[in-house]
């Protein structure tokens, strides 16, 4: 370790699913538009409005079932919750049988935006981090390593606040893809081990309040529990 001029931050890590060793983040990539219910619930055209990719920055994530304080500078938080990707190998202009082979693992995750943040930034054509990339705005649940290569997904992907049903919907719904969304990721960006890839929510994003208990789920994922405090 070279002399650094303040104490560096400490490394991110999320656990893994029955093992002591645990996950270390680099990076976290996020998919918007991947469900065409979500694409038409907020208005946008699943033709003319592909995925796009945006990112938070890796200390947003809340780990260990950790409360998610209430975000200054908004009045409307959002959940979205996401089926997450775990890379455990590079990815560079990859094939979409590379990318399979590359996951480690499949984790829960909420996208939580600053919806009208978002909306301002939507209209004046600005980019979207004070939305979506601000502290505490990525809890995530525990990592289940894969057996194998990933394959197609299909089965339940849900989210319930104080216990009410809000999103429920298909992980076989995604217009791109896990494979697909990584191979097109590694067009743009030199993936590593320990980078986390959010693949966008399905319809039913809605507010939270300060006191809601948020629970999420997706198909061969470990549960997710946060409250937002
Ligand atoms: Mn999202």
């Amino acid at each position: 370790m070279p002399e650094t001029v303040f104490t560096p931050p400490a490394l991110v890590t999320i656990p893994v699913v029955d093992q002591q060793a645990r996950f270390a983040v680099r990076r976290v990539f996020c998919a918007g538009r991947n469900y065409a219910d979500h694409v038409v619930e907020m208005g946008g055209n699943i033709n003319t409005s592909p995925p796009v990719f945006f990112a938070k920055p890796a200390d947003a994530l809340v780990s260990d079932d950790g409360d998610v304080p209430y975000p200054r500078a908004t009045s409307d938080l959002h959940h979205e919750v996401e089926l997450v990707l775990a890379l455990g190998k590079p990815l560079r202009q990859a094939s979409e049988e590379d990318a399979c082979n590359a996951v480690y693992g499949l984790a829960v995750g909420v996208d939580l935006t600053r919806r009208d943040l978002q909306g301002l930034a939507k209209k004046k054509a600005a980019p979207w981090t004070a939305a979506k990339a601000f502290d505490h705005s990525a809890p995530i649940g525990p990592i289940t390593p894969l057996s194998g290569p990933l394959g197609p997904l299909t089965g339940p992907i849900r989210l319930r606040v104080n216990g009410d049903v809000r999103q429920n919907g298909d992980l076989a719904h995604m217009l791109w893809p896990p494979a697909k969304l990584l191979a097109a990721l590694s067009e743009l960006f030199d993936l590593k081990a320990g980078d986390l890839v959010f693949t966008g929510t399905p319809a039913g994003v809605g507010p939270l309040q300060r006191g809601d208990m948020v629970d999420a789920k997706a198909h061969g994922t470990a549960d997710l529990h946060f409250t937002i405090i």
